[in-house]
């Protein structure tokens, strides 16, 4: 097997045909040498059965369906795993990410890169305020991160079976595909591409799933925010100090004692000073219960493999 594709997809039932035609156009050079893996996320919607239907079309096509939702990082890397290829293209399945980039990413491979990813210049038909968080999201994250993780950069990339190895080689639970595929190394280069808005259907990206997946991405690849958690209780130490110099000095200068303002001020700021801490330390200690308890990432509930070649059919 030479290439293969991976696609998580939830409740992306209207994208699936859309979907299966331009990536068929897109590895029909390597014919059967190709296989697309189309991941059902626990999908609520006619997801499964779109992608079953879309076998017709398709010889290449194979489906796996998760036993539940598990989320868009995790539905990859089942993908991932499930996937033979020497080379894997992975996408969205909402065609943000153009499949006809392909060649040109395959091309760039063929230069000697183990990896080739998507860099977005632009973001089409996206709310402000999702380029907003987005924009402000890669730069935190640099600031934060221990590896440097190539900015406005998604999970869209090809990528070579060394590499692949070394990130599925990676048994945490808290999947950050993208910073993972960063600290791998190798020899990793960037295609700049125009993300098309999304074609059919709505995000899958709440502000909850949004701000989860940025917690993550920050804990995993850093302790730096242990370190922040650090300074800022010294910073309030420091604070603490002046306040206890300025209300000694207004004991000794002026009889009635100081007003509450100053007090009610003091324990607000540190007890947000004592809460975000706690936060922090908080999140890096859930983390190792989930690591510790290592329970495997997800089940396959269902499994499509492709058609067999006409020429083994009985008649
Ligand atoms: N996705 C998934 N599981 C989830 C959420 C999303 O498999 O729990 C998939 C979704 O079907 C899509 C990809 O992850 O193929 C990216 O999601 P989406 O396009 O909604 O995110 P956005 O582009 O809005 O950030
Ligand atoms: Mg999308």
């Amino acid at each position: 097997m030479h290439l293969s594709v991976v696609v998580p997809c939830m409740n992306e039932e209207a994208s699936i045909p859309g979907l299966v035609a331009r990536l068929a156009a897109a590895v029909a050079p390597w014919k059967d040498r190709a296989e697309i893996i189309l991941v059902d996320d626990g999908s609520t919607d006619g997801t499964w059965a779109a992608i079953g239907a879309a076998q017709a079309t398709c010889a290449q096509l194979r489906g796996l369906r998760l036993s539940s939702n598990r989320g868009h990082q995790v539905a990859l890397t089942a993908g991932l795993e499930a996937a033979q290829g020497e080379r894997i293209f992975m996408l969205d399945a909402d065609l943000q990410d153009p499949p006809e980039l392909l060649a040109d990413m395959m091309a760039m491979m063929d230069r000697g890169h183990d990896v080739v990813y998507g860099r977005r210049i632009e973001r089409q038909g996206e709310t402000l305020f999702k380029r907003a968080t987005a924009f402000a999201f890669y730069r935190l994250l640099n600031m934060m991160s221990d590896v440097p993780i190539p900015r406005d950069t998604g999970d869209f990339r090809l990528v070579n079976r060394r590499t692949l190895d070394a990130v599925l080689a990676m048994p945490e639970k808290a999947r950050f595909i993208r910073g993972m595929f960063a600290w791998a190394g190798f020899s990793q280069i960037g295609i700049e591409y125009v993300r098309a808005p999304r074609e059919l259907g709505e995000t899958k990206y709440p502000l909850r799933k949004m701000v989860r997946f940025a917690v993550d991405a920050m804990t995993a690849f850093s302790t730096k925010p242990l370190k922040l958690a650090t300074r800022l209780s010294f910073a309030s130490l420091a604070v603490a100090a002046l306040m206890m110099v300025y209300v000694i000095r207004s004991l000794i200068l002026y009889q009635t004692a100081p007003g509450w303002a100053s007090v009610v001020m003091a324990i607000s700021a540190f007890s947000g000073v004592q809460l975000l801490t706690l936060g922090i330390l908080g999140e890096y200690i859930g983390r190792l219960y989930v690591e510790a308890k290592n329970r495997p990432l997800y089940f396959v509930a269902d499994e499509l493999e492709p058609a067999p070649p006409v020429a083994l059919v009985k008649r």
